[in-house]
């Protein structure tokens, strides 16, 4: 679950999304994106991602 104003990270790509809209978690490059906190650290997903990657595609 995503709050508004969180920001999130793809450790792959360094992609950085900032969430408007709560919703579900984020995805990029297959993987779950990380939460960066309000110091700038990144707290990494404890969640297991519900997709798999076959489902994917
Ligand atoms: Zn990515």
């Amino acid at each position: 679950m995503t709050n508004v104003g969180e920001k999130y990270l793809c450790e792959n790509c360094g992609g950085v999304v900032l969430v408007i809209e709560p919703g579900l978690p984020l995805y990029c490059c297959g993987q779950m994106m990380n939460r960066v906190n309000k110091d700038g650290t990144v707290e990494a997903s404890k969640q297991i991602p519900i997709i798999s990657e076959v489902d994917l595609y």
